[in-house]
């Protein structure tokens, strides 16, 4: 499994750092964002470090798709898959990409505005 060692999506993978994780397979894993935007705001991740889109390779699909059965499950455990959700992957600098480790934020339990990010 790829891994950076200065990654804390690595480490919270790993166990290295604590999540309040919501779901997990052999590809993906999913927690609570520690500053979340909506009443349900988890992050969806694939295990092996990706930094971000632009990094993204054929090796990935597996893990890529993943992230959407992942989404599904979520929505469906936390209650939003009806009210809806927002899925949102920001890459790079004008999207505000904070955290260099592909990530996936599910976004419900409220309206959410008009605008794509958040
Ligand atoms: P980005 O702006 O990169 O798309 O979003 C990064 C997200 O990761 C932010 O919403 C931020 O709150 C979240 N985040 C950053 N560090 C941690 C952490 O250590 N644990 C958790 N659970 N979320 C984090
Ligand atoms: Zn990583």
């Amino acid at each position: 499994m790829q891994r950076d060692p200065n990654c804390v999506f690595c480490k919270i993978v790993a166990g290295e750092l604590p999540s309040r994780k919501v779901y997990e397979d052999d590809l993906v894993v999913a927690f609570h964002d520690i500053n979340p935007q909506a009443p349900v705001h988890i992050l969806i991740i694939p295990k092996a470090h990706v930094a971000s889109v632009n990094e993204v390779e054929e090796e990935h699909r597996a893990a890529l798709g993943g992230l959407f059965l992942a989404a599904r499950k979520v929505a469906e455990a936390l209650n939003v898959a009806q009210s809806g959700y927002r899925l949102v992957v920001n890459t790079g600098r004008d999207a505000g990409q904070d955290v260099f480790h592909l990530h996936m934020h599910l976004l419900g339990g409220r309206r959410l505005g008009p605008m794509l990010h958040r």
